[in-house]
């Protein structure tokens, strides 16, 4: 049977004289396998990635696993517990305005032990450098913590911690949710093939590059470590694989839908052997797109916005996005009532989730040129 460990860690600090806790639950199966790392939440209003964790520990109690399976629900307990009225104000630290998403650290760039360890591992197998950087990793995210000794900011200490709790993973998951949103996920250059083996309907294919985000900071360290291999004329094939994973609107919870969800999930955890072959033989539709095609409108108009094209769908070039009303319009004679329409034929990805909107807010994010 998997054997369970919880436990909590003490990630903020209070004035008050309280500390807010993350809570983890290590699954560790019977026989030896890959490791999984899952954390949900890291945006305070994004909660579906917890019923989808709520659904998977169901399956853990009475499925066992090959490998072990880290699992962090509510990630950032101040950003879940920041509260505007009836909203979490949760995308941003309340304090300091920093994406919650953005400021974790790239501490293999550029950093000369890891130019050494690739000078020293010139010719160890895969398998040997797998095991062998991980450990380098651990240091280098040690000698960070201990180099700040003027301390770190309120994300740089949670992600300092998170990073740590990933850093032996084989497989990083991180789950959001956007707007109003349908299911789709984030995944590196490198993985542009690999990703289908996680079949979410729609997969957004980023550079190989570091732009502050957890998928980012877990992946970049194998890329810089790739990179360095190929200027001393070595090919590195990075075995680890980190995923964003955006599971529909914000502000909500679907236990029904979590089982959809879980389903992708079990799926790309078979395929790496983590989880036993599920029996469901549903056929997966895989759309992808790359980052350049990965497009946003903006509202050129503020008003009150009908978001008629909803997420999933596929919108013809000239086809009708959203009705937007204005009524200092009527007080210019023109008419109250405008329209968003599609520049190129798309998919809808995500909309704004408030029909209040200002002028230059990104009203939808969308596919081009997909595949
Ligand atoms: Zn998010």
């Amino acid at each position: 049977m998997n054997t369970f460990n919880k436990y909590k860690i003490p990630v903020q600090g209070l004035p008050s004289g309280d500390d807010l806790y993350i809570r983890v639950i290590d699954v560790e199966g019977p026989e030896k396998g890959p490791k999984c790392y899952i954390q949900a939440s890291m945006h305070g209003a994004e909660h579906q990635g917890n019923a989808v964790l709520y659904q998977l520990l169901n399956y853990l109690e009475s499925n066992d696993i090959k490998g072990s399976i880290r699992i962090i629900p509510t990630a950032n307990p101040l950003a879940i517990n920041t509260k505007m009225g009836p909203y979490t104000f949760g995308r941003f630290n309340a304090g300091t305005g920093d994406n919650w998403n953005r400021s974790y650290y790239n501490f293999t760039e550029n950093n000369e032990k890891v130019h050494l360890f690739a000078k020293q591992h010139l010719n160890s197998s895969e398998s040997i450098i797998n095991v062998e950087y991980k450990k380098l990793m651990e240091d280098l995210l040690v000698d960070q913590i201990t180099e700040s000794k003027y301390g770190s900011s309120q994300n740089g200490h949670l992600h300092l911690i998170l990073q740590q709790l990933a850093i032996n993973a084989d497989y990083v998951l991180d789950l959001h949710t956007a707007g109003v949103a349908t299911r789709y996920l984030y995944a590196p250059e490198y993985l542009a093939e690999r990703s289908s083996a996680l079949p979410f309907p729609f997969h957004l294919i980023i550079g190989d590059k570091f732009g502050g985000s957890m998928d980012e900071a877990a992946f970049i360290t194998w890329v810089n470590l790739r990179n360095i291999f190929s200027d001393l004329g070595r090919v590195f094939n990075i075995d680890f694989e980190s995923y964003t994973l955006e599971l529909g609107g914000e502000e909500r919870i679907s236990i029904e839908e979590a089982s959809k969800d879980l389903e992708y999930i079990l799926k790309y955890l078979s395929h790496k052997g983590l989880t036993r072959n599920s029996e469901t033989k549903s056929e997966y539709k895989i759309i992808k797109c790359n980052k350049k095609d990965y497009k946003s409108y903006f509202a050129k108009q503020a008003g009150l916005y009908d978001f008629i094209a909803k997420p999933g769908q596929l919108i013809k070039k000239g086809d009708l996005l959203a009705i937007g009303i204005n009524f200092e319009n009527y007080f210019l004679e023109e008419s109250i009532k405008y329209e968003v329409l599609a520049n190129e034929d798309c998919i809808v990805l995500t909309h704004y989730p408030s029909s209040s909107v200002m002028q230059g807010t990104e009203i939808y994010q969308v596919m081009e040129q997909f595949y």
